[in-house]
C-alpha cells in the first residue's frame, strides 16, 4: 500500500469503509432493483452534510459538493451499485444473503470508494466548484446509465467532465491502468429475417428458399469484417442463433429463417459500418433468391471512449496516488461493454481500472469478476477512494 498523507487520513475511515462495503455485498440488489444499497448510500451522504437527489432511473443517487472557493467548473464521479445474477460460492461471513444474487463485479466497492471519496471532500472542500457524486443503478446489461441521461442526469447537473473506476483482478493493489481512446467494446445484437414461400422439398424450382440466403449470411458476416472495416480497425460479428423449419418435416423448405447474432466494436464509425453493411447483404442476398429480409440491429452498449486530455488528468490523479511507475497508461482495449461509455458520449471524461490484487478467497488465487468466488479487495477501498480526491483537486484544486 503506498503511503502518502491523503491515504494514511483515508484509512482512517478503513473499517467504517468496509462495514459499508461488506455490508453491501451481503445484500446485492440487481438492476433498477438497487432500492435498500442506494438508501445506504443516500443515508450516507446526507449525514455527511451533502446534498442528496434521488430517483432518476428509479434507484440513482446524485450528491453535490460545493467547494468552499468560488468556480464554475463542475465535474461528475459515477460508480454503479447494481449486483449480478449469480450464486455465490464464497463462504466467508459478508457472503450474499439473497439467493442466485451476487456482487461478483465489485460494484459495492465501487460504491463504497466513491462514498469514501465523497466524505473527505464534504469535510474539507478545498476546492473551487462542484463536484456530482453519481451513484447509478442496473450497470450489467440494463444501461442504467443511459436511463439516467434519459431521465435528465446532465440537464439537472450540468458538468464539464465525467469520471469512471472499474476494478481489474489480475492487475496488483496499487496499480491503475487505462489507455486513451476506445478502451472496452460496443456490444450489439442483430436479427435477419429471411423470408421466402417455403415449398416441398423435392420441389425448389416451385417457390423460394430463405434457408439459402441464410446460409450465406453466415459466411457473407466474415466478410464484413473482412472487406468492410478498415485494416487497421478491428470488430467481431458471430452468429450465435439459426432457427427455421421443423424437426419433423426435413422435407418441407421453410418459409422463414432467423439468423442472430453479436457485433463489437470499438469506435463509432466501424460500429455504423457492422449496422449498415449487415442489412444491405442481408437484403442483398434475399433479393437474390427472391426472398425478403427483415433487418433489426439493436444498439446496447456504445464503444467506451476515453478522452485525451481527461486521460491524462485521471493518469496524473493514479500517480499522485500510487507514484506514476504504477499507473499503466497504455492498457490493451477490452472486448467487455460497459455502460459508462454512455455518459463518455456526453461528456468528456475518462475511465480507469484499479488493480483488485489476487482478491481474499485464498493465496494465489484471482477470482475474475463475474465468477462465483470473486470478491471486491477491501484493502484497496482507501486507495480508491483517494485517487477520487486526487482527481478533484487537480480539476477544481485552482481558483
Ligand atoms: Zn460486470
Ligand atoms: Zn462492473
Amino acid at each position: 500500500m503506498p503511503d502518502s498523507p491523503l491515504i494514511a487520513e483515508l484509512a482512517g475511515f478503513a473499517d467504517e469503509l468496509t462495514t459499508i462495503r461488506r455490508d453491501i455485498h451481503q445484500h446485492p440488489e440487481t438492476a433498477f432493483e438497487e432500492v435498500r444499497t442506494s438508501d445506504i448510500v443516500a443515508e450516507k451522504l446526507s449525514g455527511w452534510g451533502i446534498a442528496v437527489h434521488r430517483g432518476l432511473a428509479k434507484t440513482g443517487v446524485v450528491g453535490t459538493i460545493k467547494g468552499k472557493r468560488p468556480g464554475q467548473r463542475a465535474i461528475a464521479l459515477r460508480a454503479d451499485m447494481d449486483a449480478l445474477h449469480l450464486q455465490e460460492k464464497n463462504a466467508f461471513a459478508h457472503r450474499s444473503v439473497h439467493d442466485g444474487k451476487m456482487h461478483a463485479c465489485g460494484h459495492d466497492g465501487h460504491t463504497t470508494m466513491l462514498l469514501g471519496a465523497a466524505r473527505h471532500l464534504a469535510a474539507r472542500p478545498d476546492f473551487a466548484g462542484t463536484v456530482h457524486v453519481i451513484f447509478q443503478p442496473a450497470e450489467e446489461g440494463l444501461g442504467g446509465a443511459r436511463v439516467m441521461i434519459e431521465e435528465g442526469l446532465f440537464d439537472r447537473f450540468p458538468v464539464d467532465a465525467v469520471y469512471g473506476m472499474h476494478n481489474m483482478p489480475g492487475l496488483p493493489v496499487g496499480r491503475f491502468a487505462i489507455r486513451p481512446g476506445p478502451m472496452m467494446a460496443a456490444s450489439d445484437s442483430w436479427t435477419l429475417t429471411f423470408t421466402g414461400t417455403g415449398g416441398h422439398g423435392s420441389a425448389p424450382e416451385r417457390g423460394t428458399d430463405p434457408t439459402f440466403p441464410a446460409a450465406q449470411m453466415v459466411l457473407a458476416v466474415q466478410g464484413i469484417v473482412g472487406r468492410n472495416v478498415p485494416p487497421r480497425e478491428t470488430a467481431v460479428l458471430s452468429v450465435g442463433h439459426i432457427s427455421g423449419g421443423s424437426w419433423g418435416s426435413p422435407n418441407v423448405i421453410p418459409s422463414e429463417v432467423v439468423v442472430r447474432g453479436t457485433s463489437r466494436s470499438y469506435t463509432p464509425s466501424v460500429r455504423d459500418i457492422l449496422e449498415r453493411r449487415l442489412g444491405e447483404v442481408g437484403a442483398a442476398l434475399a433479393q437474390a433468391q427472391g426472398c425478403t429480409a427483415d433487418y433489426h440491429y439493436e444498439r446496447r452498449y456504445p464503444p467506451l471512449v476515453n478522452a485525451v486530455e481527461q486521460t491524462a488528468t485521471v493518469m496524473r490523479a493514479a500517480a499522485l496516488t500510487v507514484g506514476a511507475e504504477n499507473v499503466d497508461g497504455d492498457t490493451p482495449p477490452r472486448t467487455g461493454a460497459e455502460d459508462f461509455a454512455f455518459m463518455l458520449e456526453r461528456k468528456p471524461g475518462a475511465y480507469i481500472l484499479i488493480g483488485n490484487g489476487g482478491g481474499e478467497t485464498g493465496a494465489g488465487d484471482c477470482p475474475y469478476v463475474h465468477t462465483p468466488h470473486y470478491d471486491f479487495n477491501d484493502a484497496i477501498l482507501p486507495l480508491g477512494a483517494a485517487y477520487w480526491v486526487n482527481l478533484v483537486q487537480l480539476e477544481l484544486g485552482a481558483a
